[in-house]
């Protein structure tokens, strides 16, 4: 990409000294980590991903070398033994701080490693509604989940095909946590993709963070009186994140509180949340927030 592109310029104005390090980075493969699946029996063989680095405040993710893959294994239970994703991602849905007991709503699911984490979190009881509007994201989070899932826990994970704002409207005060992991610009995946790029303005994210306050007003109508709602996105666009928390908080000022949100590994403090950036971190791009609604 050429620096007078829009994307970049744009960018450059947003972040100053930092764009170069950050627009660098973000064509870099993440690290990512190879998170151990909790569900079910497993295995006493050594696996190659045992030999990763650990890290105390991320319990059961390997941080797989670079230049190294790390690919899941069949156990003797049928369930694959690690899922790998962003350490980011991790730290995300841990947020959450799903209980055993919860019902929970997952409302953009798909692929579902977020899910997964939030479905070890009720394995013992409690459900979850895994939901995606797409179809075919939604046959693959399908997928993961019989991959993942034994059969068991999976009686109470329910796979749903609803528009997120949706809830807001059908399932007021019902979830007593959500995770909201909005659709967003995605910009390590524009620079992969020189249509994406191509099809790139800055009007382009202000109408993504319009969908993305809706559903999170969806998402506030949808959780129960003093439940949480962490609100995610792989943006780097401050308007994706931060401005759709600030305009929540100015327009739900009564019905909103804003909680702490723990930075865990390689985070920094944003106004309202918590970023995971590329150039610091080594993966990412990341974003959430911690919302609970007011009793
Ligand atoms: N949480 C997922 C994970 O960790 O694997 C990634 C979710 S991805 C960032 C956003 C998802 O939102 C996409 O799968 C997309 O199909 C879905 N989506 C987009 N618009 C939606 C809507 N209005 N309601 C529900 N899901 C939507």
């Amino acid at each position: 990409m050429q620096p007078t592109h829009p994307f970049y310029l744009h960018f450059n104005k947003v972040y100053g000294d930092r764009w170069p390090a950050l627009f660098a980075a973000l064509q870099n493969s993440e690290t990512q980590v190879a998170r151990v699946n909790n569900l079910g029996v497993q295995d006493s063989t050594a696996k190659p991903w045992q030999s990763f680095e650990t890290k105390e405040q991320l319990p059961g993710c390997f941080w797989i070398p670079a230049g190294q893959g790390s690919h899941p294994e069949r156990r003797s239970d049928e369930m694959l033994d690690t899922y790998v994703m962003d350490p980011a991602s991790v730290m995300v849905a841990r947020a959450l701080d799903a209980q055993p007991g919860d019902k929970l709503l997952d409302m953009c699911a798909a692929p579902g490693g977020k899910s997964l984490i939030l479905i070890e979190a009720i394995a013992e009881e409690g459900e979850i509604f895994c939901n995606d509007l797409s179809p075919e994201r939604r046959e693959r989070l399908k997928k993961v989940i019989q991959q993942y899932v034994p059969r068991n826990v999976r009686d109470r994970v329910w796979v749903t095909g609803k528009d997120g704002v949706q809830f807001g409207l059908k399932e007021a005060n019902s979830f007593d946590r959500i995770l909201l992991d909005a659709p967003c610009s995605g910009e390590r995946h524009i620079l992969e993709n020189p249509k994406a790029q191509d099809e790139w303005s800055p009007r382009r994210t202000e109408h993504l963070a319009t969908r993305q306050y809706s559903l999170l007003a969806a998402a506030l109508l949808a959780v129960k009186p003093g439940g949480r709602i962490v609100y995610s996105t792989c943006s780097i666009s401050p308007a994706e994140n931060d401005d759709v928390i600030r305009k929540l908080l100015k327009k739900k000022k009564d019905a909103v509180k804003l909680l702490p949100a723990d930075p865990g590994v390689g985070g920094e403090a944003t106004e309202f949340g918590v970023a995971y950036m590329p150039d610091r971190s080594g993966f990412g791009p990341l974003y959430f927030a911690v919302i609970e609604k007011s009793e």
